[in-house]
């Protein structure tokens, strides 16, 4: 499969979509999920062109790896997460649920998120 240029975070990331950005460095965009599962629910997203976690892991550059994560705990940090504590989220692919084929890790948190999964059937 390769990357689809034309998906929703790709033309965010070019500026043909808004968004409402809650961080952003060379390699790191952060913006509010349109459609909020939790009081604070963030996506996360490299500018680099990867599928999914598993392509981010295997193919992007060290630096792109450290930055994304670095972000992830600085985002955290900036909407007073820690504390509570929150959930990370990387749907993939077809059985993870997987909407937007640009990675992204979901932020969420603000009140308690309750079980992490329904049981699949
Ligand atoms: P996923 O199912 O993990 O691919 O998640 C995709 C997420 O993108 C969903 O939570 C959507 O609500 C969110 N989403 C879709 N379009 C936009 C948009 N234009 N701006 C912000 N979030 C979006």
């Amino acid at each position: 499969m390769s990357y689809d240029v034309n998906n929703i975070f790709a033309k965010i990331l070019r500026g043909e979509i808004p968004n409402d950005t809650v961080y952003e460095d060379d390699y790191v965009l952060a913006f509010r999920d349109l459609y909020p599962k939790a009081p604070v629910h963030i996506l996360v997203i490299p500018k680099g062109e990867y599928i999914d976690v598993a392509d981010f892991g295997a193919h992007a550059k060290e630096k792109e790896i450290a930055a994304f994560w670095r972000a992830v705990a600085v985002i955290a940090e900036e909407q007073g997460l820690p504390a509570g504590g929150f959930r990370t989220i990387a749907n993939t692919g077809l059985h993870g649920g997987q909407e937007v084929p640009h990675f992204h890790v979901h932020i969420l948190g603000g009140k308690a998120l309750g079980p992490m999964l329904a049981k699949a059937a």
